[in-house]
């Protein structure tokens, strides 16, 4: 848990009321704009808040972040959830009372979790810059994906198949769950490098499972065909034409969430999500 640049309690706290379009997180952004119009301790503002609550599910927490990644230095997050699963959202929709009162309490903790950087090479020399909070995607659609893997300047395997996925740890129980890749714990500064329907027999050969790469090294795709890729970062899909290489590492910023005693552990949003309540 760390603690940012806060906190002069005589100033109020800067906050930002993101919601999706359901009826349910209209009328939670509405119960909110109401209680904090009046408060003394918060202001509400959409430019350059210190934290932004986000209502609705995962979809709309990735959305806020990144509405304000370029502020990611200072914003904090919170999410209530009205959706039907909730990784990223700390408060179910009937909690907004107990969200208020921990926010009063703040004293300014964050938990924090890794980002993972990309950059875009196109053929034409164009460079495109991104961040995800979940995972970076490349595929080729009209045809098998050829492309060198290179992890830390050694190529590592030419690969072949649908694509690849870069996950950061808390988006290792999101697509790259569903591609069969591991669940990596937040405080385990890594990327995961898995495939998406490799092709593998005795001519081609790719690893076969995913790879967890350390803070120190950068992945590297360098697709080997000419042609239109689909670049996702998060819930976002591009194309392009004619990918030179991307390339991806663990930024020098990370996402911010408020330390409220509402945030539940990894493992247990792992729990909750995934398995539910045991049988004794
Ligand atoms: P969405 O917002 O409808 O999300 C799809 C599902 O993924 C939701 O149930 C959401 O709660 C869950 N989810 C999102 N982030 C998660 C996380 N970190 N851990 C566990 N579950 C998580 O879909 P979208 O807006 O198009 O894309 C958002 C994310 O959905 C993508 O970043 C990707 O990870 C995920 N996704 C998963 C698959 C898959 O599992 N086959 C396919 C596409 C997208």
């Amino acid at each position: 848990m760390t603690q940012m640049n806060y906190t002069d309690k005589k100033k109020p706290t800067r906050v930002a009321i993101i919601s999706n379009g359901k009826y349910q997180s209209k009328r939670i952004a509405g119960k909110l704009f109401a209680i904090f119009k009046d408060a003394d301790n918060f202001y509400l503002t959409k430019r350059d808040p210190d934290v932004v609550i986000s209502i609705g599910g995962d979809g709309m927490l990735l959305s806020a972040f990144h509405m304000y990644e370029k502020a990611l230095d200072h914003v904090r997050f919170v999410g209530i959830h009205t959706g039907h699963l909730g990784f990223y959202t700390d408060y179910r929709d009937f909690e907004v009372d107990k969200l208020i009162e921990n926010l009063r309490q703040d004293k300014g903790e964050s938990i924090s979790y890794p980002i993972v950087k990309v950059k875009i090479t196109l053929a034409d020399g164009r460079v495109i810059k991104g961040r995800a909070l979940n995972e970076s995607t490349i595929k080729r659609i009209e045809k098998t994906m050829v492309a060198d893997v290179v992890i830390n300047k050694v190529k590592f395997e030419r690969f072949r198949g649908d694509g690849l996925s870069v996950s950061t740890p808390t988006g290792s129980t999101a697509y790259n769950k569903s591609l069969g890749g591991a669940i990596l714990h937040p405080t385990i500064e890594a990327l995961q490098l898995t495939e998406i329907s490799s092709l593998n027999n005795r001519v081609y050969r790719t690893i076969g499972s995913s790879l967890i790469i350390p803070r120190k090294d950068a992945i590297e795709v360098v697709p080997k065909r000419l042609g239109v890729y689909t670049i996702s970062i998060d819930n976002k899909t591009m194309q392009y034409r004619n990918v030179k290489k991307i390339e991806y590492s663990i930024d020098s910023k990370k996402i911010h969430f408020v330390a409220t005693p509402s945030h539940t552990s990894f493992w247990e949003r792992v729990m909750d999500a995934f398995i539910g309540e045991c049988d004794s």
